[in-house]
This record gives C-alpha cells, structure tokens and sequence, in this order.
C-alpha cells in the first residue's frame, strides 16, 4: 500500500471531551446478550462460538452462510416465524417466513444448476431491497456461487467496471435497470452469460432477448436443493468498497465468515429472538449483506426489508409500525433526521426501540446526544470496513457510552494503534496517542483477497498486523477514538491533525449542518486547515458568519487545530452511502483531476 503514518505528538489533549452516558439498563428489557465485556473477552473462542452458536452442514460437511441463515431455521421450530418483512414501494408489505425463505433460495441455487453455472462462479446483483435479491443471496450461496450485490443507482460505468472486476457470469437485475444500465454494453461483456429479471411470470416488458424471467424460472425449479459440501474457506461474497478515498476494490470473503456475521449480531446488536431489527443500509454496501441478509436470519430473528427512499416522516412510521426494537443506520441518515428536528420523532410511538447503532462515518458527539432527546437512548457507534466483513469495535448495550468514541474492541478481535513507518510496525501502547488502527489478522470475515488486486491485499498485511488505513487513538480504559482516514490526516506546521475532531467541533456551530475539513497547501505550514460547511436551513452564508464560525471553533480547538480558512458550499460531497469525500474537495481545491467518482452521489456532481 505503501502508506506510512509518522510517529504522531497528539496535537490536542486525548481523548476529546469525554461525556460518559450511563447504561441502558432498563429492567424491563431483556438482559444483554453480554453483561460484562471483560468476562466475555476473557474467555472467547472463534471455535467455540461456532460450536456453540451454528450448526454446520449435517454429516460434518462444511460451513455453508445459506444454511446457517435459512434452512437450519426452516427445518425447525423456527420455521413459520417471519424472516423477511418486505416493504414496497407501493405500500403493500409482504412476509417471508424462514420455510418460504430456504425453500425459494433452493428454487434459485436450483436455476443456477439448470443454467449451467458453476460453483465459484459470480453471481451479481442489481435491484433494490426487493425481496427476489434475498433469495437470489441465499440461492447463490447454497449453490456455492459467489455473491456480489451491486447499488442499484449506479451508471452504467461502475456496473461494468465491477462486473469486469469480478468476471461476473450471471446478473439478476429488473426489466428497468437492465434496460437503461446493462443492455448497451451487454456485448462487452463476454462473461456475463445470464441475465435473470426480477418481474412477475409473464410479464411483457421482461421479454428480452439474451434474459429470462426470474419468477417463471423459479416457478419450474424444484424447491429442495442439497447443499453440497462447503469448505469454510469458500469464497461467498465479493464486496466493492465505497471509493471514499480511491478507485472501489473488490473484497472477497468466505462462507466462515457467517461465525463473525452472527456473533457481531449478537453481541454488539445484541439481537435477542423476538427482534424486529432493521437495518437501513442498501445491500449494495457491505453493511446491507453482513447485517441487511446474513447476520439477523443466522440468529433467527425478523428482519425489515424497506424498499423505499429515505424520508423522515416516513421511517419513523416504519420504525413505529413495525415495532422495530434493534436500529441500525448510519451518521448521514441521522443527521438528515437532526435536520427535520427531534420534534418529528416525538409524534410517533416508539417505545418499542430499544437499541440504536451506527456505522459508515464517524458519529459526531452532536448525534449521539441528539439520539437521547430523540430517542431517549444514545446512538451506538460502531467500527468496521468491508475488509472486516463485520463489527470489529463497538460500544455495547451494557457498556456506558463514552460520546463520541467508537467503542471497544468485539470478543475475538486484538486492536491496537501502531507506527507504520518504513521500519516496520510498531504498537504504542502509551493511551492517548494517535496511530493507525490495526487488527491481528485472523477473525472469520477478514477479507482474503482484492480481487484482481492480490499485491495491493498483501500489502495490508505487515508486521502480523492489518493495517487498516484509518488513524485512531485508545484512551486508558481501552476506548477507541477515530482521528481521521490516513488519508485524509491533515499535517500542518508539525502537527498531525485529524478532520474528525475539527469536523465535530464546527457541527456544534448552531448554523452549521454538514462540516468537511482538508489540508491546503501552503508554503509555511505545509497545509492549513481549510473547512467547507453546509449550513442549516434559515441562516446565509455571509463574510460575518464566516468569521464567526472560524473564531467559534479557533476557541474550541486552538489555533493550531481549527481552520485558517472556511468556505460555503450548498452540499458536500460524499459517497452514495453518505461518506464525505475529502480527496475531491483536496482535488477541487488544487484543480488536480477528480479521480473515481463512481460512487459519488448525484447531487454533489
Ligand atoms: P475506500 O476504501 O474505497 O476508500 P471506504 O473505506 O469508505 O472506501 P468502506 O469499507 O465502506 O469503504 O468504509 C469503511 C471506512 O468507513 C472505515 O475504514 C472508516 O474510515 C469509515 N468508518 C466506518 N465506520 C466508522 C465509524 N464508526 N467511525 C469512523 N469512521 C468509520
Ligand atoms: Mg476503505
């Protein structure tokens, strides 16, 4: 990879200011799935939590994600509860039991069979949150195929770049989609051999040539499929990262990976078995896969499965009328609710929530507080990358909230903060001091590949040690705090200064809505801080605000840490999963060449 992170004097006191939220220990809950953190870390096994928590195929055959999430449930008592609540766009709602969700992912590995695809071969998809890309999830995976969920508001060009990657041989997708994104360029794809179209048996608009019906397919299928024997090590999913910092990378996991899936659900979303659990992420981000599909069917709960667009009034009816218990989402959705006012939350009935995460960006100490007026409840941040596959640092139901740090590290996983310098990695076991977060490689969804990238992957390994590119501090009681991408780290006049505590400190500005910050280059400091802020609705960019914005945070962070110069944009620019993207201001900034923009999103072009 190439990246080094220099030894780093903190440039602000560590950790920043510390507001410690008591536990959620309402008695009227269940207990948590892990009273005491220190109890369960000391004891862990990967082993034993796969002996203890899944099944395995029967006669000793493997470690199979499909079976694990659906059949194991469907062959027993399990069987007639709800898998899948499915929203549609249109209002209706459908239930998936877990005996209706095996059955029709056998009739999907079952079409597989007849097409003549092979095991490890990849079958893509591209739809929305429909329930045909949850059958074709599990049918892949029952099949032994490997799983690749693309976004479907992608262009064509990031389609196509992603099915090169991953030699995609089989695309399910919808008569639209394929239509406007896939049709033109099907002849430079000699790989895909199969398109397969989410629309009903006879539907006219999915006669296509070179595609075929889904539905009428799955109609001639045999609902019983035998799961051949499936090595763990099995490639299952192939996930493309968000191009948050560069071109996306295509990371590989295998069927193991379902032991990380379904622990991680457990304990930091402590899923109990009469949950409701929605998880708002798209399954085009590994988010939507790991805990959208895998993590909530291995522990046998109800997972909600919400076709439409975010809106605010319009989730909190969904989190209210399906009595959602466990939430999970993201800083971007949460902030667009803090922008819509505690108020709008107030007006629903949810009582039944009790138990809120995050993850995607960092969480603004602001939105963890906001969650307590909304909510009544903290929003607990969580840490992980598609390369993890699964929750990696967490704050617990049972631990106190520390607002604005990540957390501590999942049972099984060994964190630490590191130099990585040209010498080699070395672990700094002093609290308080910025470094690269790293992770001793071995949990069971750690990628195993980039695909078609072997050198780069191999590159994340030294000394031992994942590097995971972002940078980091520990306090003294085994907290993590997130600085900054390593990327995005900006260094001025000798200091190493992260854009989280910066970005954090503007959001507390009462005009400010959205707060990026970048180094400038510039000839004295090497770079200063540069901020762009998106304001709150009511209140206009002037030469004044911007002044006062600066000296509001030069009081909060210090003139060596807050921004020398602030301008106003309408939006920033970030990721379709709502991660800013600080490398195209730093290119806009120095008119450079914008780079990857597959993922940006629509409205910041
Ligand atoms: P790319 O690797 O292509 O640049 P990406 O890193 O954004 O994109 P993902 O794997 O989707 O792709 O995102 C993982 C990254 O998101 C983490 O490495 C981290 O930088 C950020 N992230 C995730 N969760 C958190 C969190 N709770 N706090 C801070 N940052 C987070
Ligand atoms: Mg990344």
């Amino acid at each position: 990879m190439g990246r080094t992170v220099e030894l780093a004097a903190p440039v602000a006191p560590a950790p920043p200011s510390v507001r410690v939220l008591t536990k959620h220990g309402d008695t009227r809950l269940p207990p948590a799935t892990m009273p005491d953190y220190d109890a369960a870390c000391a004891t862990y096994s990967w082993t034993d939590a796969m002996q203890g928590e899944l099944d395995g195929l029967p006669n000793g055959s493997g470690l199979n994600m499909a079976y694990e999430a659906a059949d194991r449930h469907a062959a027993g008592a399990r069987a007639g509860h709800v898998a899948l609540r499915c929203l549609r766009r249109d209002g209706t709602r459908e239930d998936v039991t877990y005996a209706q969700l095996a059955a029709r992912a056998s009739r999907f590995a079952n079409v597989l069979g007849e097409l003549g695809v092979q095991r490890g071969d990849r079958v893509y998809a591209l739809a929305d949150r429909v329930p045909e890309l949850y059958v074709a999830a599990l049918g892949t995976l029952k099949f032994g195929a490997v799983f690749c969920p693309l976004f479907s508001a992608f262009g064509p060009d990031p389609i196509r770049a992603r099915l090169d990657i991953g030699h995609g041989s089989v695309l399910v997708t919808t008569p639209a989609l394929y239509r406007r994104k896939v049709a033109a360029m099907r002849d430079a794809l000699p790989a895909l051999r199969h398109v397969l179209l989410i629309a009903p048996a006879g539907a006219p608009d999915a006669r296509i040539p070179n595609a075929l019906n889904l539905s009428e397919c799955l109609e001639r299928a045999g609902d019983q499929f035998a799961i051949p024997p499936t090595d763990p090590e099995q490639p299952a999913l192939l996930h493309f990262t968000s191009g948050t910092t560069g071109v996306p990378k295509g990371a590989l996991h295998v069927h193991q990976a379902v032991i990380a899936h379904h622990m991680t659900g457990k304990l930091a979303l402590d899923f109990h078995r009469d949950d409701v659990f929605w998880c708002t992420a798209d399954p085009g981000w590994v988010t939507g896969t790991s805990y959208g599909i895998i993590a909530p069917l291995t522990n046998g709960i109800t997972s909600v499965v919400d076709e439409g667009d975010f809106d605010p009034e319009r989730w909190y009816q969904v989190l209210q009328n399906e009595r959602v218990t466990v939430w999970y989402t993201a800083p971007t959705a949460i902030r667009m609710l803090m922008k819509a006012g505690a108020e709008l939350a107030h007006r629903f009935d949810l009582s039944r929530l009790r138990f809120i995460a995050s993850v995607g960006e960092p969480l603004n100490p602001e939105a963890v507080l906001w969650g307590v007026e909304a909510f009544g409840q903290p929003i607990h941040d969580n840490w992980w990358q598609t390369e993890t596959g699964g929750i990696m640092i967490a704050n617990f139901r049972s631990m106190d909230v520390r607002v604005g740090s990540m957390g501590r590290p999942l049972p099984g996983i060994e964190a630490a903060i590191v130099n990585h310098a040209d010498i080699g990695v070395e672990v700094i076991d002093e609290p308080g001091v910025q470094g690269e977060l790293a992770l001793r490689p071995g949990w069971p969804s750690m990628f195993r590949d980039y695909v078609g990238a072997e050198a780069r992957y191999r590159g994340c390994f030294v000394d031992g040690w994942y590097l995971t590119g972002d940078l980091a501090r520990r306090d003294a009681d085994g907290y993590y705090w997130f600085v900054g991408r390593s990327d995005d780290v900006i260094k001025s006049s000798g200091h190493l200064i992260g854009p989280f505590e910066v970005e954090s400190a503007l959001l507390e500005h009462p005009a400010v809505a959205e707060a990026a910050v970048i180094g400038k280059p510039d000839p004295v400091a090497g770079e200063i801080v540069k901020a762009f802020v998106a304001l709150r609705d009511g209140h206009t960019a002037t030469d004044d605000l911007r002044l006062d914005i600066l000296g509001f945070a030069r009081t909060r962070l210090g003139a060596a840490v807050a921004p020398k110069e602030l301008a106003f944009l309408d939006e920033l620019p970030r990721t379709r999963s709502g991660k800013l993207m600080r490398r195209l201001l730093r290119a806009r900034e120095q008119g450079l060449p914008e780079g990857d923009l597959s993922t940006l999103e629509a409205g910041a072009r």
